[in-house]
């Protein structure tokens, strides 16, 4: 019999990755299936990614191993975009490069928590933050954001959670599973309220540039200097720049926990991959316009989804402002339909009408569902209809 860690036993898969491998499969058996579980962008990389990646295999410059912490020309675009979109100056120590903005939290975990360490969560989350505290021996206290006030934690609720073990808070804006986005104001109180106790902001700011009906996210380490230098901000190119399967994110912020990370990252990964690397390159670098165009699809889509989703009996949902995610509380449709759960709900919904959603409880709100809107809308309909009739005929 093999040995497996006690740790392993601690965490489960990514439920939205579980989802989409089951799906695959049903697809690959020939069932027309639409999968509205994915996190990523339905669009192709652009062209102008693709030939610098191409190039840079081809001329053998991107082909041994790179610094761990990442080609300096991308470490410097980064640093760079973060000076053009945010006013916020960096060097370019401050930044690592890593597979993917998933293992930059990763590393991150690592690197600042010790056993019994707390970090605060608002709830939902992003299914791998917690799974991801656990691994690194941490605890995770999960602080629950309440609908009415848009799916945001208030500065109370964050006070009431804080203990002397609270280390860090993750800020996820705008987030995945609900799109919400915390506005400047809430970001500085939160901001000087992590200053003065000490507390690390690990701001997860992948989706801030996809945005929608005139909303806007900004950096929080854009609000001043101490903020600044209380967080560290992870990002990368996966969703902006639809580059999901290149994996390529970063993590930029203190000198010397960017440090650490890149000692570890030196025994674990070495470097992420080196065309990977100079397609971000380019995709940070580069024209910027095919970044609008797609922020400007999916801003279509969002205000053709949503009012369909709204129809649905027994969902409840609220217009997501960013990300491509609307997060329904779908209880009521499951309870109709004879489910007790809504995880068995989303199931069934797989399995009978072949439309997936991923049900809330990885996200920490089990009464919920994700719908990510990265189909065209002939499929978003599509799917509407099919869950319509499902319920039509369970009910
Ligand atoms: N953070 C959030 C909130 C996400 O939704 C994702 C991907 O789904 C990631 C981080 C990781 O992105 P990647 O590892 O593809 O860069």
């Amino acid at each position: 019999m093999v040995k497996i860690s006690e740790r392993m036993k601690k965490i489960s898969e990514s439920p939205t990755l579980a989802t989409s491998a089951k799906v695959n499969a049903m697809k690959a058996k020939g069932l027309d299936i639409i999968n509205l579980t994915v996190g990523e962008p339905d669009f192709d990389t652009h062209s102008s990614i693709l030939n610098a990646a191409v190039e840079a295999i081809q001329s053998n410059k991107a082909n041994h191993y790179t610094p761990t912490a990442g080609i300096l020309p991308l470490r410097q675009a980064i640093v760079d975009y973060h000076q053009k979109y945010d006013g916020v100056s960096y060097g370019v120590n401050q930044v690592i490069v890593t597979e993917g903005a998933k293992n930059a939290l990763y590393t991150l975990f690592q690197v600042i928590l010790n056993a019994g360490d707390e970090v605060l969560i608002p709830a939902p989350y992003w299914v791998s933050y917690t799974e991801q505290v656990k691994l690194a021996e941490g605890v995770n206290v999960i602080v629950e954001a309440k609908p009415e006030n848009e799916f945001k934690v208030t500065l109370a609720q964050l006070e009431s959670h804080r203990t002397d073990k609270t280390v860090a808070i993750i800020l996820n804006s705008p987030s995945n599973p609900t799109g919400t986005i915390y506005t400047p104001e809430e970001l500085k109180e939160i901001g000087e309220w992590a200053v003065a106790n000490n507390i690390l902001i690990i701001a997860d700011e992948i989706y801030y540039r996809l945005v929608y009906n005139g909303n806007k996210a900004i950096s929080i380490a854009s609000l001043s200097e101490e903020i600044k230098n209380q967080t560290v901000i992870i990002n990368g190119v996966s969703k902006t720049y639809a580059m999901t399967g290149w994996r390529i994110g970063y993590a930029i912020g203190n000198a010397e926990i960017i440090g650490k990370m890149v000692e570890l990252s030196s025994h674990s990964t070495s470097n992420p991959a080196g065309p990977s690397q100079y397609g971000a390159l380019a995709a940070l670098a580069g024209p910027q316009d095919f970044v609008e165009d797609m922020r400007k699809a999916y801003e279509e889509r969002l205000n053709f989804f949503f009012p369909l989703v709204q129809s649905i009996p027994g969902f409840k949902v609220s217009k997501s402002k960013g990300a491509f995610y609307l997060f329904p509380n779908v209880k009521e449709a499951a309870e109709m339909c004879g489910f007790a759960e809504v995880k068995d709900f989303t199931l069934a919904l797989i399995e009978e009408a072949h439309v997936a959603l991923v049900s809330g409880d990885g996200f920490g709100y089990p009464d919920y569902a994700r719908i990510s809107y990265t189909v065209n809308n002939d499929l978003l309909a599509e799917a509407v209809d099919r869950i319509k009739k499902f319920i039509e005929t369970h009910k």
